[in-house]
Parts: structure tokens; sequence; C-alpha cells
């Protein structure tokens, strides 16, 4: 029973090379990766991290420090999924989602980090070994950008190799549909396009706007709004003439099971970051299998291509625009719209912690 000897979670400020803009977060200047670094007494060790869009780490991170590490400290770190619902309840009257989703996400990736270290495994080979690769996509936040720099930002993805691409929408529907237009000229009639309102409609206009997309072959329309309103979503779909998409919001798998029961969803996007970690991404797998719905990912594709590579289902992972490839040792290798997992034991990612430091002072620096 290999058990736990140290918890040390650090946060970073990582700058963005300019701001990023969607229809409902406001303006990203920086994102924030909070990581939990656990070793074991067997010499085993495992790195987790989540991560924001620039608000909310110094809370994720106060969390771990103060109430998860020391629940943790002795306890056998093999154990991940007991611990996960342990977890669960020890911060859950104060934390039920949201930040404490956030905290037990990083611990429960480095858990399984250190279990795949410990063992010669992949996470891939330990979220089911299904495939060695996965569809990819590139996502992008353009809200911002004009159209031609939209379509620029897009052009870019094809070069990269992105099996589809997604734009975000949430301007006035007649400049979201001229956009969602060009886009679909610019990449031809067959490669899947989505495209994503971060929540911002009301059920009514988002059906509207659903019906004017459509004749654009939009795979999918994601968040078209609020998460919680599952039965919007069922009258969104039933109506927009457009699958529907959402998961980057849910943070418990309670809120997956509404969303299975009642929404209509057609495509599914957990970010293991958020929803409890790889024990959290893994009973929404389980879940979406069991519903039929196409399991996909939100961000995180450096993880994620393990799981949506592992897990049976032929998802998709989005590749996001914050920059995380330019800190992590192994950048996602992505080719004819597939990424491939890595081979490595334990999660594969692997931080530049160096260069993590000196973003964070870079970004220290310029506050004034
Ligand atoms: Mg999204």
């Amino acid at each position: 029973m290999p058990r736990i000897v140290s918890v040390a979670p650090r946060l970073f400020h990582v700058p963005l090379a300019e701001v990023l803009v969607d229809a409902k977060h406001g303006d990203h200047h920086q994102f924030e990766l909070i990581t939990c670094t656990i070793g074991l007494d067997d010499g085993s060790e495992g790195t987790g991290y989540s991560y924001t869009g620039g608000k909310g780490g110094h809370a994720i991170l106060a969390m771990i420090e103060h109430d998860l590490a020391p629940f943790l400290l002795g306890r056998d770190g093999g154990a991940v999924e007991a611990l996960f619902e342990e977890m669960l309840w020890h911060v859950h009257y104060v934390g039920r989602g949201g930040i404490a989703s956030f905290a037990i996400s990083a611990v429960d990736i480095a858990l399984w980090d250190a279990r795949g270290r410990r063992e010669g495994q992949s996470l891939r080979a330990m979220a089911g070994g299904a495939d060695r690769s996965c569809r990819a996509y590139c996502g992008g936040i353009d809200l911002g950008f004009d159209l031609p720099k939209l379509l620029d930002s897009v052009r870019g993805y094809l070069a990269r190799g992105a099996g589809g691409v997604k734009i975000k929408v949430g301007l006035p529907l007649a400049e979201d549909v001229a956009r969602v237009a060009a886009v679909r000229d610019l990449i031809g009639p067959d490669l899947p396009f989505m495209v994503d309102a971060n929540y911002s409609m009301e059920v009514e206009q988002a059906i509207v706007a659903a019906q004017a997309f459509a004749p654009h072959d939009i795979l999918w329309f994601e968040e078209p709004i609020i998460p919680d309103d599952y039965d919007g979503y069922a009258g969104v779909a039933a109506e927009g003439g457009i699958p529907v998409a959402m998961g980057e919001n849910l943070h418990i798998v309670e809120e997956f099971d509404h969303a299975f029961a009642r929404a209509h969803l057609s495509f599914v996007q957990p970010d293991a970051s958020n929803c409890g970690g790889v024990t959290g991404f893994l009973k929404v797998a389980e879940r979406a299998r069991r519903h039929g719905v196409t399991l996909c990912s939100h961000g995180m594709q450096e993880l994620h291509v393990s799981l949506i590579a592992g897990c049976a289902g032929d998802g998709w992972i989005e590749v996001h625009s914050f920059p995380i490839d330019a800190y992590t040792t192994r950048p996602l290798e992505m080719a004819d719209g597939r990424a491939t997992a890595p081979d490595e034991p334990g999660t594969g990612v692997v931080f530049d912690w160096v260069k993590l430091a000196e973003a964070d002072l870079l970004r220290h620096s310029e506050t004034p």
C-alpha cells in the first residue's frame, strides 16, 4: 500500500500572446495553471493539474493546501477511486462542484499519473486502450477577431492538420451567420465545423440562431444556453435543426446524469480538469456510452488525447487556444485530423517547470 507522503500544489499565471474573447467570459489576458505533485512512500510520484481562464486559481490552490493535502497525507495513494469519493464528501458542504471539483481534479490526475508510472501503464491503456489516436479539431477563442483575422486563424488550423474547426458565435445574428458562411466557404463542404456560443443565448434566440446556422452544415451547436437549463437544451436540439453539445461547465457526475436524462445531447464534452480528474471523466465516459452520446472533451488536449483515444466511441478532442504545449515536454502530435496519445507510463504530460516559472515571473513583473 503506497502511502501519500507529500502533496505539493503550485499556481502559475501564464500570459497569452494576445487578448482572447468569447461571448461570456470577458477578455482572457492569461490562464492559470494549478499543478499538484504527490509523492508516495514507495518512491513513486505523480503530477496532476487544473486550469482556469484567469480567475479562481488562488481559491483552488488554497483548497488543495488547506483542505485536501492534510486529508490525503498518510492515506493509501493506490486507492484512487476511493479517495475521489472521500475528497468529494470531505469538502462537499462548501464546494459541491465549482472550486472543489477543480481542486479534486488536480489531485486525482496526480494519483492516476503516479499509478501509471508505478504500473508501467499509459493513461491511454488505463482508460481502456481502445485506440492509439483520436479525432481532433481546433477551437478558437476568436469572437474578437474581425473576419479576415478569423479566416487566417482557420487557415492556421488547417495547416496544423486539424480534422475540424470550431468558432465562437454570440455577435448579432447577421454577423454570426456571415462569419459561419465565410468559414464554411473557406474550409469546403466536407470538413466538420462546429460553433460555440458559451451559453450567451436565451432558448428562443438559440433556436433561431441554430436554424440560421443549419444550412452551413454544422456538426454541433455548443453551449447555446446556460448549462443548468437541461430542458432548454432539449428544446434547442428539437427545434434548432443542429445537434447540441455541452459539458465543460458540468462539474459533478449528478449534473451529467441530469444532462443525459433531459438535454438531448448528441455530444458531451467533460473536462478532466474540472469534473473530478480522470476518475470523474471515466464516470462520465461510462454514462455517455450507456446513453449513446458521443464522448468528446473540452480543453487540455495534452491529457484528453489519452482519454478519448483510450475510451471506445470515436469522439473528438478539442485543441484549445491556451498555449499549454509551450510548457510541456511533448507538444500534441496532430496530423490528418487525428492526434496521437503518448505511450509513456502515467499521463504522459510532463511540465517544463523552468518555463512555467519564467512565464509566471514575467506576468508578475508586468502587473502594475
Ligand atoms: Mg466551449
